[in-house]
């Protein structure tokens, strides 16, 4: 009863609620595990800065990038599809599309066999980057993502990604710590940018630089400290870490598949959301104990009555009508208890 009032509470205020467990089990958690992009940060990004190493045209950088990212269903392609429309570059066929799970991608463009992604991702494929290396610290500095663009192995442009923190993020982060909770952020984008983000947020710990398949292990790792684990995160690649978490939080606005691995979902992606969330997983946690309550007094003073043990002392005998009166009381008194879950201001 309670946690069906519970979970219709939630829905009120943004918190979708799958399974009953996940309510139950939230109020314990020790560790609440962050990915970045989209779960910390607005999952908006914008290309704000770059560098033209003078290889290729511009346009025709541009035109590249572009056209491989089209196909790509990562959210940092988002940055380079809403820029076609202000440098008027027409996209082109692309062909042997792949992407490289937390890496990048790549294709093959007219005459060009095209990389684009990280610096790892670079010096796994041997492009050498020169100084042009150095940009993923100078520009994660500032909390921006470094995606560099190779055509034929040749490196040609890089590209200097921002997406800043929701501007509701800050004061979530610092609530949670303050409710004691160990906090902590698990991106793969490299440590630099991660550590730059993580600047403004009272964070115990940053992991970066995981692939998607480690995510998940270090979920594991965590647990096997003795946490107890809730995970929040948004993408595809979070969902495997998801799933491992003792409860696994989704952003509604992320994607379908981390929807589905989790047990919760924060309908606005607020992560504000998520204190109303612990709120009420304590005070359902609480009003369980109260009905428990009331049972067992209803019972521990009406079975001997009803029973008749108590007679030889007290002469109380109770009759099957009181008895039954009693007993619907106890449920009414239970149901009034778990209905007051529904005012609970979260
Ligand atoms: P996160 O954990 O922050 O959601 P991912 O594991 O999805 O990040 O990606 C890690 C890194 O791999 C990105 O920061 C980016 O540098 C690179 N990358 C992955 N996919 C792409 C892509 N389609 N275009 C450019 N870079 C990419
Ligand atoms: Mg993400």
């Amino acid at each position: 009863m309670s946690v069906m009032v519970g979970t219709g509470r939630g829905a009120l205020a943004g918190v979708l609620i799958k399974n009953a467990e996940a309510l139950e089990t939230l109020h314990k958690v020790t560790t609440l595990v962050f990915d970045k992009t989209g779960t910390l940060t607005e999952g908006k990004p914008k290309i704000t800065m770059f560098a033209d190493l003078r290889i290729l045209r511009a346009l025709e950088c541009w035109r590249l990038a572009a056209s491989l990212e089209s196909i790509s269903e990562h959210p940092l392609a988002k940055a380079f599809t809403q820029e076609i429309t202000g440098r008027k570059v027409t996209l082109s066929a692309v062909t042997e599309f792949r992407s490289h799970t937390g890496k990048g991608i790549t294709g093959n463009i007219g005459e060009y066999a095209v990389a684009l992604g990280n610096r790892n991702f670079m010096e796994e494929l041997g492009i050498e980057l020169g100084i042009a290396s150095e940009k993923t610290e100078a520009w994660g500095n500032h909390g921006m993502t470094t995606v560099f663009l190779a055509a034929n192995k040749q490196l040609v442009y890089v590209f200097g990604i921002e997406d800043p923190l929701k501007s509701t993020t800050a004061e979530a982060i610092a609530q949670l710590k303050q409710a004691g909770l160990r906090l902590v952020m698990l991106t793969g984008d490299n440590q630099t940018t991660a550590n730059a983000v993580a600047r403004e947020l009272p964070l115990d710990e940053v992991i970066a630089e995981v692939l998607p398949d480690q995510k998940r292990a270090v979920i594991e790792r965590l647990q096997r400290d003795n946490q107890l684990v809730a995970m929040a995160g948004d993408g595809i690649n979070d969902a495997p870490a998801l799933a491992q978490a003792n409860v696994g939080i989704a952003m509604g606005t992320g994607t379908d598949i981390a929807i589905q691995s989790a047990s919760i979902t924060l309908v606005k992606g607020d992560l504000r959301a998520l204190l109303r969330a612990l709120k009420l997983s304590h005070a359902t946690m609480r009003n369980i104990r109260q009905n428990l309550f009331f049972a067992f007094v209803y019972n521990l003073i009406g079975v001997p009555i009803a029973a008749g043990v108590l007679y030889p002392w007290f002469g109380l005998l109770l009759s099957p009508m009181l008895a039954s009166a009693a007993m619907t009381f106890s449920s009414v008194s239970v149901i009034t208890n778990a209905l007051r879950l529904r005012k609970l201001s979260l």
